[in-house]
């Protein structure tokens, strides 16, 4: 089962590289398309400067190059090395056709010139900045050996009205690809950065499923447990000690019973709401389990963790529970334990449930500590 998911899986990625090859070699060709159009038109509507040939020729060289790069993808040249788009090769020979067409027509030498910058504009999109300067180096010293020592005058079709006109359109249009590419980088930005805003989303998310109660909002008993574990590590250090407190709702079967489970609910919520807006900054309440909330206070005085607890005692025995279903009243018992050395988790939560046993025998809706 599972070699046939790593399967499918590169599988898709292949396919992935594939349409984005297609994509990258379909961008060249309609580049060279827009060459070999000024070049007709040179030759339809220009002085001559520019011969019929030089468009059949220029398609030609586009259709030769390409589909040999297309040839190449589909023997899998491109597994061989790193550049698993054949993009230095593909430009490098972009380059020499340009170059070498600027050497055979002179007169509109500019335009092919000007081509070299979407070739370096197209390399951008997926080389490193080293790979850019490896191939700037080379363009460089090609380029300059080049105007050394080929004696040509290079200038771009400039006689006539219409000869302006096109080359004003040659430069127009090799403007037009630089920005497109430009706009294919922003796109791509733009991925990047929805695609960190939707992990980020999906982060918070998971962090809220994994430590949050799912019906009330309040922390988990898991997260409940490592606050725990990383208070006893902290006081069993000699730090800060601490006391936690069970709070359990009274008679809460008979509010289902009488109420429905929906409201049921509904209280608890209404409960896990009334806590935390009771607590203070050291004080931490979740839901432990069922109608059980835990809450953990840093403080090393049993009296002054039971006045917290008493307070949310009060709020929830004075809240206006009628106003979720009429008649209903609500009140909640809590034990309350305080950390002492050699303490497990296990132990401390003991104390804690005992003297809420005791709290729901003398009668519920009171706060004991274990000293009482
Ligand atoms: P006591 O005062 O002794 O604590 O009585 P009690 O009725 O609260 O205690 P008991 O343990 O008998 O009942 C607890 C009830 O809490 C039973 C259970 O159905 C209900 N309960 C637990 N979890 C949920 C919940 O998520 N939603 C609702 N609606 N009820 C729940
Ligand atoms: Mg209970
Ligand atoms: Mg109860």
């Amino acid at each position: 089962m599972e070699p046939a998911q790593v399967t499918d899986r590169s599988d898709t990625r292949e396919s992935t590289l594939l349409r984005q090859r297609g994509y990258m070699l379909m961008l060249a060709v309609s580049s060279y398309a827009m060459d070999a159009l000024i070049l007709a038109l040179y030759a339809a509507f220009g002085t001559g400067s520019v011969p019929a040939w030089a468009s059949p020729a220029y398609v030609v060289a586009g259709l030769v190059v390409n589909g040999l790069f297309y040839l190449a993808f589909r023997a899998g040249l491109h597994r061989l090395g790193q550049d698993r788009y054949l993009t230095l090769p593909q430009m490098a020979t972009a380059g020499i056709v340009q170059v070498t067409f600027a050497m055979l027509l002179p007169e509109a030498a500019v335009l092919f010139l000007m081509a070299l910058f979407v070739i370096m504009a197209f390399g951008g999109l997926r080389l490193s900045l080293k790979q850019i300067i490896f191939g700037w180096a080379v363009a460089a010293v090609g380029l300059t050996l080049v105007v050394m020592f080929v004696p040509m005058q290079s200038g771009w079709p400039h006689a006539t009205t219409a000869e302006r006109l096109i080359s004003a359109l040659a430069m127009t249009l090799a403007l037009l690809r630089m920005a497109y590419l430009g706009s294919y980088n922003y796109a791509l930005r733009m991925t990047v950065h929805r695609r960190s805003l939707e992990l980020d989303t999906m982060l918070r998310q998971i962090e809220r499923l994994a430590t949050r109660d799912e019906l009330t909002g309040a922390l988990n008993r898991r997260s409940l447990q490592i606050l725990l574990e990383e208070q006893l590590q902290l006081a069993a250090a000699g730090g800060q000690g601490f006391c936690v407190a069970l709070l359990d709702l009274d008679h809460f079967k008979t509010v289902n019973d009488t109420y429905g489970h929906l409201t049921g609910d509904a209280v608890l919520k209404r409960f896990a709401e009334l806590a935390s807006s009771t607590t203070r900054g050291h004080e931490r309440v979740g839901r432990y389990g069922g109608e059980e909330f835990l809450a953990i206070m840093n403080t090393s005085s049993l009296v002054g963790a039971a006045a917290a607890v008493e307070r949310i005692r009060s709020s929830i025995a004075n809240h206006d529970w009628a106003a979720l279903a009429p008649g209903l009243t609500l009140t909640v018992s809590a034990g309350v334990a305080l950390y002492k050395h050699g303490d497990r988790v296990e132990s401390l939560l003991q104390r804690a449930d005992q003297a809420l046993y005791r709290a729901k025998g003398r009668g519920r809706n009171q706060v004991v500590t274990e000293a009482q």
